[in-house]
């Protein structure tokens, strides 16, 4: 017998599965609210036109096929940072050691092994994450696979469909010295709900006191305002306020890169030694993982950072997707209240970023599926990226049927 016969067969992920039931419906209205991916206003895929021009522009060049370093691809390290932390940070950039990742995911992870081997935690244990309740579901099992201990603090009010700000202050306050605090920059998923100013000032002061360590996960900059530096803003005052945070940056989203796997890692330190004791520490534990990062994703970036110009019309397409999901926000707040529900729902117009936590239950989701072939993940998040004008009066209809 084969030695893996007694293997058992483990469970689906639920985003992933949902395509796949998505994918064998036949109806011809069925609507796919389940992955985070950008959808146009046709509900296809859109690859932004900078990217055209950097792939063309790539392809004509003699490029090599050679690796790269472990750390990655430097130039577009530098840049992915500059768009982080800003021009004007006032942080000594030669104290900030950063690495090219595999995507998002991948600088979380790193971030997550780093954590574990050299954060010092008092009493001998793994450090413990804590991790908004609730959190991008991918998020417990990165920092568990990594060897952390996995917490969690108040974050989403059901009642409110806004933020638990007093809950989230108290979990904190009470939280074990030196704990890490995982902080979505900004859109945050699944809930949609972020810090505002004031909000971000009282975390950072609660941070310091209580010796705590910011890891910022920024996944979706650009998507909550349209604006880069106006969503950086969270990890830019925490800096401004002398934290030594860690950065995940994925750009996915914002470019349009997902199978490119495009991220980087930075962790902000207090000198030049620091800065290459981590980093030299990051390329130990990748160079047995995967040995070195993907070259093509990096370049295309990397191309249109460096040109003006397609730096430009890549900002505005940016701004073109955020806003274009705003404006199914409205769409569907409205269809709803069009269609006669009574039911208040302002949460779908304010929450930001790609998804709205819509506040149906697993039981209204399950017949949004049966009855209508429309998918979403049971905790009720909605992927506006997959609204469309096409869509979007069919899917007030048939969440107003659901929840009446
Ligand atoms: N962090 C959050 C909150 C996300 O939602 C995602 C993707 O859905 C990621 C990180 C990582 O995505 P990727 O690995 O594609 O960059």
């Amino acid at each position: 017998a084969s030695r893996f016969s007694a293997t058992p067969r483990g469970p689906e992920d639920a985003i992933l599965g949902i395509t796949l039931a998505y994918n064998a419906d036949q109806s011809p209205h069925k609507v796919n609210l389940g992955v985070g991916a950008y959808r146009d206003d046709a509900g296809l895929p859109f690859v932004l036109t900078p990217v055209r021009i950097a792939e063309k522009r790539l392809a004509q060049d003699e490029h090599h096929m050679e690796y790269l370093p472990v750390i990655g691809n430097r130039t577009f390290c530098d840049k992915a940072v500059a768009l982080a932390y800003g021009q004007h940070s006032g942080l000594d950039m030669g104290c900030v050691a950063r690495m090219q990742t595999l995507s998002g995911t991948g600088a979380l992870r790193m971030a997550g092994e780093l954590m574990t081997r050299f954060l010092s935690v008092r009493n001998g244990q793994a450090p413990v994450v804590l991790l908004p309740r609730p959190s991008w579901a991918n998020h417990a099992a990165i920092f568990r696979d990594a060897g952390c201990r996995v917490g969690g603090y108040r974050y989403y009010d059901e009642d409110t469909k806004g933020l638990d700000f007093e809950g989230c202050l108290r979990d904190l306050e009470e939280a074990e010295e030196g704990s890490v605090v995982l902080l979505h920059a900004c859109a945050h998923n699944p809930t949609g709900v972020d810090f505002g100013e004031s909000e971000w000032g009282r975390v950072s002061e609660v941070v310091r006191e209580k010796g705590m360590v910011a890891l910022f996960d920024m996944a979706y900059q650009g998507f909550t305002s349209g604006d880069l530096d106006v969503d950086a803003e969270g990890v830019r005052r925490f800096v401004r306020e002398g934290h030594r945070v860690i950065l995940a940056q994925s750009f996915s989203k914002n470019f349009g890169l997902y199978g490119q796997r495009v991220g980087c890692l930075s962790v902000v330190g207090d000198s030049v030694e620091e800065k290459e004791a981590v980093e030299s520490q990051l390329k130990i534990i990748a160079r047995p993982m995967y040995s070195n990062p993907p070259i093509v994703g990096v370049r295309l970036v990397e191309e249109i950072l460096k040109d003006e110009k397609l730096e430009i019309m890549w900002r505005e397409e940016m701004k073109g997707m955020a806003e274009r999901i705003q404006g199914m926000r409205k769409m569907l707040r409205e269809g709803l209240e069009g269609v006669g529900s009574r039911l208040d729902w302002g949460h779908v117009e304010k929450q930001n970023g790609m998804f709205c936590y819509s506040g149906l239950t697993a039981q209204q989701v399950d017949r949004l599926r049966r009855e209508f072939s429309v998918y979403l993940t049971a905790n009720g998040r909605i992927s506006m990226a997959g609204v469309t004008t096409g869509n979007v009066g069919y899917l007030a209809d048939a969440m107003h049927r659901v929840t009446k």
